[in-house]
């Protein structure tokens, strides 16, 4: 069965139709597993060993200043570079800042900026129906099936349960054919491993030396940046389809929804809702009081020169995607109503 096939199947409450899974050799899955357990339970360990060592000691300024500056350095990576720029297109950037964002994103321990992607194309293409690869809704909208859906969206897509893999060449053949793109797509596992030597070589240098010094930060700027910064952008897969409300329209069955508690922590991704709504722009913030610190980056970038043809919203075609209350929808041809998620995962028009 294809994935349009098993769209067509698919009634929006219950599981997918699984699609053929594609003949993978079992070599090939085990190491994939072992790869994603290294990059999702290593910064965990980094964690716990953290909060232990911190128990009854506090922890340094200059320990979290690290940590928050290498989390807005990998954080912006992934959403002005791997997301607004690489994969949606959203602005161009200067070849040295595409490849400066690329690197940062791959900081991440997110997987190498073509997966990255590839992968997330794919959900545009099937949000929330069959060939989705981190749906919340994979195994329907019942409480089981809910939860099963949220922990599958959150990480256990990542371990390969997906039937079929998903793509480079058919989702970022661009990518594919640029050179620097592929040069930093390669140096993924090196930007890994800088990724925690260099929080650590600082640490040792501020604290003069000292072995603590560096590893602390290598645990705090390192290993519990990487584990908070992972949840965080997991969590745009699972909670921003689950929770929240969706004052935009979207294409059939996609339940993407702005969730605010996550909007400083996600640099400005968790207005997933505008964001599906419209893709390509630029800014997924757009009403007032949203914030959005990684639309705020990329004016500072347009304003210096390093990016161009930034597609920022427009009012007129915002308004046109807008949902309005269901009593005054109802007054307008052709516009939906405001939805709110009900507790079975269907949405639900409201008069909110
Ligand atoms: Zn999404
Ligand atoms: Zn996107």
């Amino acid at each position: 069965m294809t994935a349009a096939t098993a769209t067509a199947k698919y009634d929006g409450t219950g599981a997918f139709p699984e699609a053929e899974p594609a003949a993978r050799a079992p070599r090939q899955r085990g190491m994939q597993v072992a790869v994603t357990m290294i990059l999702v339970a290593g910064p965990f360990v980094g964690l716990v060993i953290a909060l232990w060592m911190l128990w009854g000691r506090g922890v340094g300024l200059a320990d979290i200043g690290l940590a928050v500056f290498f989390y807005l350095l990998t954080g912006f990576g992934v959403t002005v570079g791997f997301h607004r720029c690489l994969t949606h297109r959203s602005f161009t950037a200067r070849p040295a800042l595409r490849v400066a964002l690329a690197i940062a994103g791959s900081m991440s321990f997110e997987g190498d900026v073509i997966t990255w992607t590839a992968t997330h194309r794919r959900h545009h293409a099937f949000t929330d129906r069959p060939g989705d690869p981190h749906s919340p809704y994979r195994f329907g909208t019942g409480p089981v099936g809910q939860l099963r859906g949220l922990a599958h969206a959150h990480v256990g897509w990542l371990f390969g349960s997906d039937p079929i893999p998903t793509s480079p060449q058919r989702y970022a053949p661009d990518l594919l054919a640029d050179r620097s793109m592929q040069r930093v797509s390669s140096a993924f596992p090196a930007l890994c491993v800088a990724s925690l030597a260099l929080p650590a070589a600082i640490g040792w240098a501020l604290g003069a030396g000292s072995a603590r010094a560096a590893l602390l930060a290598l645990l705090w700027a390192g290993l519990v940046r990487i584990f908070l910064l992972q949840h965080v952008t997991w969590s745009v897969n699972s909670l921003c389809h689950l929770l929240g409300n969706r004052p935009f329209t979207t294409r059939r069955h996609d339940r993407a929804t702005n969730l605010w508690p996550l909007a400083v922590l996600s640099l400005g991704e968790s207005w997933h809702n505008t964001h599906h709504s419209d893709p390509a722009c630029a800014r997924h913030g757009v009403d007032r009081g949203q914030i959005d610190l990684s639309a705020g980056l990329i004016r500072m970038f347009e304003r210096a020169g390093w990016v161009s043809g930034v597609r920022w919203p427009s009012a007129a075609r915002l308004e046109r995607r807008r949902r309005l209350p269901v009593d005054v929808a109802a007054q307008v041809p052709g516009r939906s109503p405001v939805l709110t998620p009900a507790p079975d995962g269907a949405a639900r028009a409201t008069s909110t």
